[in-house]
Formats: structure tokens, sequence, C-alpha cells
């Protein structure tokens, strides 16, 4: 397990002598400390640098408060800038789904947890806002994902387009909104196809899809464990695509969050949602506070 922060930064404190403001060389000490947290977090190099840099400047020369220690003060001062960076201005859970029937994009990569988010995303707005939704698998290429969405449907209660073998993703994805159209549906959402890299045919097929239906939102789900990796995804699916948000899934799982930091500070798209386990109402809106506490451990 990784050793707590506060606890390496009390170490570097209890060696310097007690001082009435934090200056230059403590804070350093202590920041490069925060460096490392913040890579065995994955956080990324550059984005780490660029961060520690922001909170040395803000940090030197802060009164020490009496009631804590200068580790703890530090502690805090790099809390308060992570939940800065990690904070969209937005409501993060709230989709914007008005005006009936409201297309809402799924995409990622294939084994991100893309059709699962879509089944948890499609219960929530059921049970939550009351809407009547309707799931439609665009996975041509994977007959077995497009039974799993119908199964999800069944499971939580929600519709999903029947399947007609042989259609292409566009064609579904017309017939999704017509469907919609017809059965006074609130929001239909397209869970679209993955491949496991990043492919020029993947990327055609999906922007496609989004001429053809103009999504209200596009949410990119990328799996918080490959750290970097989903980094680089969002930035390929957002300069290509266009993304309104983001869901880490895994985040049950035993990654510290720092692709969040990372995400947010690379793309400076909103992370939305997180994904907590595999059953469909593991879901949590995004709140900046819970990663940056798990981000500095
Ligand atoms: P897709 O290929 O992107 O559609 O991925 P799936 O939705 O089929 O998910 C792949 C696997 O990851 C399945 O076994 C899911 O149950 C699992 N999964 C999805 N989201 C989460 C999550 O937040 N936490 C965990 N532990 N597993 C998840």
């Amino acid at each position: 397990m990784f050793e707590n922060l506060s606890e390496r930064l009390s170490g570097v404190f209890d060696r310097l002598t007690k001082q009435g403001a934090l200056n230059e060389e403590d804070v350093k000490s202590a920041l490069r400390e925060v460096r490392v947290a913040l890579l065995e977090a994955d956080v990324s190099l550059p984005v780490a640098r660029d961060f520690v840099k922001k909170v040395q400047e803000q940090a030197t020369g802060q009164a020490v408060t009496k009631s804590v220690t200068p580790g703890q003060q530090v502690v805090k001062i790099v809390h308060d800038a992570l939940v800065d960076v990690l904070r969209g201005d937005e409501d993060p859970g709230k989709l914007k789904v008005d005006n009936p029937p409201a297309p809402v994009l799924m995409v990622g990569l294939q084994g991100s947890g893309k059709t699962t988010t879509t089944g948890k995303l499609a219960k929530r707005l059921k049970e939550k806002e009351g809407k009547k939704v309707l799931m439609a698998s665009l996975d041509v290429y994977r007959p077995a994902a497009m039974d799993q969405l119908a199964v999800l449907g069944t499971q939580i209660g929600v519709d999903t387009l029947p399947i007609v073998p042989g259609q292409k993703p566009v064609d579904i994805a017309k017939r999704a909104k017509q469907q919609a159209t017809l059965g006074g549906y609130d929001v239909y959402m397209l869970d679209t196809a993955g491949r496991l890299h990043i492919d020029e045919t993947l990327m055609q097929e999906v922007e496609d899809v989004r001429n053809v239906v103009s999504p209200r939102e596009t949410l990119l789900v990328v799996d918080g464990l490959t750290g970097q990796v989903a980094v680089e995804v969002a930035e390929e699916f957002d300069a290509k695509i266009g993304i309104s948000g983001v869901v880490l899934t895994r985040m049950d799982g035993d990654g510290r969050g720092g692709a969040a930091l990372s995400m947010r500070a690379v793309t400076g798209k909103p992370i939305r949602f997180v994904g907590l386990g595999e059953k469909m109402d593991a879901l949590e809106t995004f709140e900046a506070d819970r990663i940056a506490g798990r981000i500095l451990g």
C-alpha cells in the first residue's frame, strides 16, 4: 500500500525548525513528496509538474496556522488546488436531455464499460428523473454486445430497440430516432461499437452517427484504471467527435484516480460520473472532493 501523504509530509516537516510562515524551502521539500504521490496515483508527469508549480506559488509565504502542522497545512492547500482543477463548472450529474427525444451518444473503446454504463445511466434517468428511455446498440460487429444491452434493458425495465440483423450503425441510429419520436420517449441512448484501439473506421462510424442524430450529450466511457491511456483516448475522441463529458469506470478498483486529474488538465472536459462496480446502481455523480482525497491517499 501507499504511505499516507500526510505522514510523509509530517516526516519532512519534522526536520524543519518551527517558523511563522511556510518558506520556499519547506514548501519545496513538501511538494517533492506531493509530486511522488501524484505520480503514484497515475497522474502524468507534465500534469504533476505543472500542478506542483502552481501550488508552490500559492503556498510559499502562507502563515502557518496554529491548529495544524505545516504538513497538514500543505496537504490542505494541495487538496483544495486539486478540487479546483477537478471540478467542472456545471452540475456533472445533470444530463442535457430536455426537448424529447434527446439523443445521448455513448462512445469509447471496447471493454471500457460502455454498455454497462449505458444501462446504469438509463436506469438513473428513469428512476431519478422519471424519463422514458430507449436504448439501442450500434455494435454490429458483436451480436453478443447487442444481446447484452437487451438483457440489461429487461433487468432495469428500460426498452431496447429491437435488433434487426444486417443493419448499419447509421441506419440503426435513424431507426432509434424514429422509434423514440413515435414511441414518445424522452431520451434515446446509442451504445456505439468500440474497438480495442482507436482506428479510422471506428472514428468515421461514430462521426457518421453523430451527424445523423446531433447528440445532446456525447459521453466518453473510459477505464479509470488505464491512467495515461484513458487521457489519450479522451483527447482523440474529443478532437474527432467532440465529447461533452467523461465517465470513469472501475473506480471501485485499486486505482488512485490520477487519470481524473490528467483528464481534466489535458482535455478540459468535465468528468460527469464514476462507475463503482458491475451492478446497475454502481454509478455515482463525479465529486471532485472525493477524488482529490483519493489521489492524496
Ligand atoms: P464495453 O465493451 O465498453 O461495452 O464494456 P462492458 O460494459 O461490456 O464492460 C466490460 C466489463 O467491465 C463487464 O464485465 C462489466 O461488468 C465491467 N464493468 C463495467 N463498469 C465497471 C465498473 O465501474 N466497475 C467494475 N468493477 N467493473 C465494471
